[in-house]
């Protein structure tokens, strides 16, 4: 009995303990959520804060961030903080639709597009004709890519359609699974989204230049590339490949479009064109009506379409976006988008060489200057992320550059040296400028 009794109190203890510990991590969950959520919403209110004091400094729309860049050169903007880059973010287009007012504002009645159809003759069944005008009609005024002959196909970001033409592509009856590759440096999600359900159709082969496989292969060549913002060709020059073009930065905010891509396979992005990531809207312009097809089974079985509350967002605004220009790409008023984008990424770029050369200790690639069809400007890639080397000793370019509390990516993860790093020029004014404030001060 007393070793029942003991037994029986001994459970007991246990059992408190343990409630006693579950209950402990909840509540350092808890507060650990509580403190992020805190600190976010911080984030946000000084980003939204900052953002008003900006816009009614810059009355007007002005793409300036001169009133941060003097407040940082001043000396007096550098509170120390952490400064994440590591993400390409695209909060700097906010400003801008902010000035935009109601013009991209949607309102959806609540009995409005609930089925899950939105035009069952269309090979795409779940494409918005709204939506899919929207991005003929815009690509014919940049002039980027050629989209009336192909298909489009709709995509949950072009995440989605990335895997849904992998899937597309790879015979389903193959022995062994189809290798995809990109040269290095590669975008870091593509090995992650390539093999993270170990599946038997497709399989990450790393750097396209080391590929020497005589098998089918698929190459995804990224234009402008990320990381480095470079200007891409495919690399393998095999017959049995075939090629994925990424072209989610190929608009003039970032590069001189110097023609209209007309590629087979073809993916674009709201995220990085006009910055609404969070639309989680992409676009396939896909010539071969199989794949196409195939593309839209694979969306279907993975998610039963893509969400028409968002294809209706998305058409509004690259629909804004057009009617900004007239027919030759001249800015019908001030408020023209790539206008703003390009000035934008044009100062930061500049503001970032200047800290670099202050600095010392770190490199950037040079582009060539060529002219823009659409704008007509002769000028050098201002790519969405900036591609730095640390140069002398230092190996780890990350963790050096961490210590100076700036988060970024590191070149391992783009299968290449970690004396690069890649950093995010996409984010808001205020962080931007102390980012280059405290680069330009790094001397060890
Ligand atoms: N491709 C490239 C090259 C990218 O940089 C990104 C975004 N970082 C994507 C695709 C994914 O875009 P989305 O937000 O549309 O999924």
């Amino acid at each position: 009995m007393g070793k029942v009794s003991a037994a029986f109190s001994l459970k007991h203890v246990l059992v408190l303990s343990l409630a006693l510990n579950v209950g402990l991590i909840l509540r350092f969950l808890h507060e650990g959520g509580a403190k992020n959520l805190e600190k976010e919403n911080r984030d946000t209110a000084a980003g939204a804060g900052a953002v008003m004091a900006s816009k009614e400094a810059h009355a007007g729309m002005t793409s300036s961030s001169s009133a941060g860049a003097a407040e940082a050169v001043a000396g007096g903007g550098d509170d120390g903080s952490v400064i994440n880059l590591d993400h390409g973010d695209p909060t700097m287009y906010e400003r801008f639709w902010q000035q935009m007012g109601d013009k991209t504002t949607v309102v959806i009645p609540g009995w409005q597009y609930i089925s899950y159809f939105s035009n069952v003759r269309n090979l795409c069944w779940f494409l918005e004709p709204e939506f899919a005008n929207a991005v003929v009609n815009l690509h014919k005024v940049v002039g980027n890519a050629i989209a009336d002959d192909h298909h489009i196909v709709v995509g949950t970001g072009s995440t989605q359609l990335f895997q849904a033409v992998l899937y597309a592509l790879s015979p389903a009856d193959s022995s062994e699974p189809m290798s995809v590759v990109s040269a290095a440096p590669y975008y870091s999600s593509y090995p992650l989204q390539t093999d993270y359900l170990k599946s038997g159709l497709y399989k990450w082969a790393g750097d396209a230049y080391k590929f020497s496989k005589d098998t089918p292969y698929i190459e995804l060549v990224t234009s402008p590339n990320n990381p480095d913002g470079s200007t891409r060709q495919a690399v393998v020059n095999q017959s049995e490949g075939i090629r994925l073009h990424d072209l989610a930065y190929y608009w003039p905010q970032y590069t001189p479009i110097s023609f209209p891509a007309d590629h087979d396979i073809m993916l674009f992005t709201v995220s990085k064109s006009t910055g609404h990531a969070g639309t989680r809207i992409g676009w396939a312009l896909i010539r071969d009506r199989e794949i196409a097809k195939k593309m839209t089974k694979f969306i279907e079985i993975n998610t039963i379409g893509v969400s028409k509350d968002s294809q209706l967002r998305a058409a509004k605004v690259l629909q804004a976006v057009s009617d900004s220009y007239d027919r030759d790409g001249i800015p019908k008023e001030s408020k023209a988008f790539f206008e703003y984008g390009y000035n934008l990424m044009a100062e930061r770029w500049r503001n970032l060489r200047a800290a670099v050369n202050m600095s010392g200790l770190f490199s950037l690639p040079d582009f060539p200057v060529e002219v823009c069809t659409f704008s007509r400007r002769a000028f050098e890639p201002q790519p969405a992320f900036a591609w730095l080397k640390c140069e002398g000793e230092i190996e780890d370019c990350e963790s050096f550059i961490r210590k100076h509390k700036i988060l970024t990516r590191g070149g391992k993860h783009f299968g290449v040296s970690p004396k690069y790093v890649r950093i995010s020029m996409l984010d808001r004014d205020e962080k931007f400028n102390l980012f280059t404030e405290r680069l330009s001060k790094i001397h060890n």
